[in-house]
């Protein structure tokens, strides 16, 4: 049988998000700071041998799924190269991708036949001007044809990922529903986190879901749903079509106590929480030539240190890594 990870809570951890890089071709406001080029060095990062050990030994240790992220993970070469090796290994049962799509167009299909079965995209307005405005000069187009791309390769459901803030874009919430019937995508709308100081300055635009809900309720007739995912969205369904509308509360109602996750940064450390600073580096002892029973015991004591909760509300100031850092 498999062994389990139990942190000290009775939570199973059995879901890990692998931060590919913590580059990116955007600076969405609310994550990176305008200009910001202080990233790792390529020397720190997990070379793609040393991901797929770590990824192995986590799957030896009931780890089922597996989202690469990043930064943007399709800024990391030969990315399909290393899905194909993670989709690969013993016990990872769902290997999924979550991306900004300016590079979706020419991977989509190279990262399907990898194996990466599901993939969340990055969307928070349809308009061009809004959206070089709040990605520091993307191209929406881009976006557009890297979203249409993963659904000709075979993707289904595309999710997209909006991070609503008030004033910037939640006049667009009904738009962004009409879009994603029209093309058959899932829409998942996110709570500003205070992440960073650009997450902080975008959590003034802070906006509940509840109310967001309760705006498109009286537009739409919304019906619970349910969706596949290991994530803490709850879904409604607008009925008479198939679309499928997912909240991310982690502000207004937060999901600690189901929390089922740790994360990887590229450079090695697991971080035991999203809103936390416990972290546990891995590389330098994997780098001195550990064996994997060692590993196994090392990520044991990371997960013995995992936070009970975050303390986004009631101390917001306390994070200053940015969400890229660690792929929310
Ligand atoms: N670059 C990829 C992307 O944008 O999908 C993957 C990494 S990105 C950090 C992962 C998710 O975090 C995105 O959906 C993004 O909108 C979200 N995010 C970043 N900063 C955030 C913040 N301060 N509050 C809420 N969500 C945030
Ligand atoms: Fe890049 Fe994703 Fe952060 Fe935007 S949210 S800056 S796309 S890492």
């Amino acid at each position: 049988m498999t062994a389990q990870l139990t942190d000290k809570y009775g939570r199973n951890i059995e879901y890990l998000r692998l931060s590919v890089t913590d580059r990116c071709d955007l600076r969405c406001n609310y994550c990176m700071p305008e200009g910001f080029k202080d990233f790792g060095e390529p020397e720190d990062w997990l070379t793609f041998d040393e991901i797929e050990r770590i990824i192995r030994v986590f799957g030896e240790l009931g780890t089922r799924r597996i989202r690469i992220t990043g930064g943007e993970p399709l800024v990391r070469k030969n990315l399909p190269e290393l899905a194909a090796r993670l989709s690969l290994l013993p016990g990872i049962e769902d290997l999924s991708l979550s991306s900004n799509a300016t590079r979706m167009q020419k991977q989509a299909e190279p990262l399907k036949k990898a194996g990466i079965s599901r993939i969340n995209i990055s969307l928070d307005t349809l308009r061009a001007d809004r959206f070089k405005q709040i990605t520091g000069g993307g191209k929406l187009e881009k976006v557009i044809n890297g979203l249409l791309a993963a659904k000709e390769a075979g993707f289904h459901p595309v999710k997209i990922n909006m991070v609503v803030m008030r004033g910037v874009n939640d006049d667009e919430v009904e738009d962004m529903v009409q879009f994603c019937i029209d093309h058959d995508f899932t829409l998942r709308f996110i709570e500003t986190m205070p992440m960073g100081n650009t997450g902080r300055e975008a959590s003034l635009q802070y906006i509940p879901l509840s109310e967001i809900h309760d705006r498109l309720a009286k537009k739409y007739n919304l019906v619970k749903a349910n969706m596949n995912g290991g994530g803490p969205a709850r879904y409604v369904r607008v009925e008479g079509t198939e679309l499928r509308i997912g909240y991310i509360t982690p502000m207004s109602q937060h999901f600690c106590d189901t929390c089922n996750r740790v994360r990887l940064s590229v450079d090695g450390t697991l971080y035991l929480c999203l809103g936390q600073d416990d972290s546990y580096p891995l590389r330098e002892l994997m780098r001195a030539g550990i064996t994997d029973d060692e590993l196994k015991q090392h990520i044991q004591n990371a997960i013995d240190i995992k936070p009970e909760k975050h303390e986004f509300s009631d101390n917001p100031q306390k994070l200053v890594r940015f969400m890229s850092m660690t792929g929310g």
